[in-house]
């Protein structure tokens, strides 16, 4: 494997050795690449272990073999956007696994932040209460561990708004105004620190329109970006995805503890599906066959009666849920990682949007309901 130096191009053609060298206690200092000198840095995995693995992987990532200078200049230039690879911040995707000195530098880093929404909730009797933790929880680890160094994911907002489920034992609710706050003072705590990009990754239908309020409080309310995304529909992004994928009625097929839930978690963690007890369950207002009334997790009926759960299903299975298996779960975690991934990719460096006011003359009064006003 050709190890190559690293080091920003300076006007007099040296470059500033950073990164690995300082990782390996080198001074800042501008150095010719093709010099002896240059040849002599050791690249001492033994000082800096974390940095070696991920220049390692850097190296192991663009081929291992020596490239043409104009790949070797942006590769650099990528190196150098990150600007401390010794840092756990680099490398670490767990939020609550990085000290207060490092959340620093992964602010430095344009991290994106991702907060896993869910519920403990029923799901029949096949599957346990924490499907919707289990399942944001499960894509968003895949795409902080093939993303370390642009995201962080947060520990779960656990306890969502289930109100109309409290007939089924088991099913834990937080009331909606509670739910809102709690996850407005964690967009607000992060947007506060300085980070300014933040995703809610939603496990849970019912937590939609509390999240949706949500994100748009925190985008009117702080200087952050916050953008709300249930983790099924990153499936429609490709559109070619669910055709291929789907065997269960539209609508009705996956709703809940369905072909889609089930074959998920049949991936994220077999043992805990009880699969003698996988039976299929149909929604009552589905099966009146209305044009207006009726629910799918990909499309909503424009006059769809949601009230309590027990009221349309005896079971707590809405959707084919004999229609799951594990490779089923196996393509939905892939794409729905594949298509997080790309998103973050866009919004992370996505400028953020500027307001303009329209008022003729300049307000008088500070703007009311908390939002943050930061025109002149
Ligand atoms: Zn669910």
């Amino acid at each position: 494997m050709a190890i190559r130096r690293a080091g920003r191009r300076q006007p007099n053609g040296t470059r500033s050795v950073s990164g690995k060298a300082l990782a390996a206690g080198h001074p800042r200092k501008n150095v010719d690449l093709d010099s002896p000198e240059a040849s002599a840095i050791p690249l001492r995995a033994d000082a800096a272990p974390l940095a070696f693995v991920s220049w390692l992987g850097f190296v192991s990532a663009i081929g291992g073999e020596q490239n043409t200078p104009r790949e070797f200049a942006s590769e650099i230039e990528s190196l150098n956007r990150s600007p401390r690879m010794t840092s756990r911040a680099a490398t670490e995707w767990r939020y609550e696994k990085l000290t207060w000195p490092e959340i620093n530098e992964a602010i430095e880093m344009r991290k994106v932040c991702i907060i896993p929404c869910g519920a403990v909730e029923q799901h029949g009797p096949h599957l346990p209460l924490d499907v919707d933790l289990m399942c944001p929880g499960g894509i968003a680890r895949g795409v902080g561990e093939a993303m370390r160094d642009k995201v962080l994911v947060l520990p779960h907002i656990a306890y969502g708004y289930t109100g109309h489920v409290m007939d089924f034992p088991g099913t834990i609710n937080t009331h909606w105004e509670t739910f809102i706050k709690q996850v407005l003072d964690v967009t607000k705590s992060l947007a506060y620190h300085g980070f300014k990009k933040i995703i809610l990754l939603n496990g849970h239908g019912s937590n939609m329109p509390n999240l949706d309020l949500a994100a748009r409080r925190t985008n009117l309310e702080t200087d952050a970006e916050c953008v709300l995304i249930a983790w099924w529909n990153l499936l429609t992004v490709d559109k070619t995805f669910l055709p291929s994928w789907r065997e269960s009625k539209f609508p009705g097929g996956c709703s809940h503890a369905c072909e889609l839930e089930t074959s998920l978690y049949l991936y994220l963690d077999e043992d805990g599906v009880r699969k003698d007890k996988i039976k299929s369950g149909t929604i009552k207002m589905n099966d009146e066959d209305n044009p207006f009334n009726w629910v799918d997790l990909f499309g909503v009926g424009p006059g769809a009666l949601i009230s309590w759960t027990s009221s349309y299903n005896d079971t707590g299975v809405l959707g084919d849920a004999e229609k799951a298996t594990k490779e089923k779960g196996e393509r939905v975690f892939q794409e729905s990682v594949k298509q997080l991934g790309r998103f973050i990719d866009y919004y992370r460096d996505r400028p953020i949007d500027v307001r303009g006011r329209h008022q003729s003359y300049k307000p008088k009064m500070p703007i009311p309901w908390g939002q943050y006003d930061a025109l002149p």
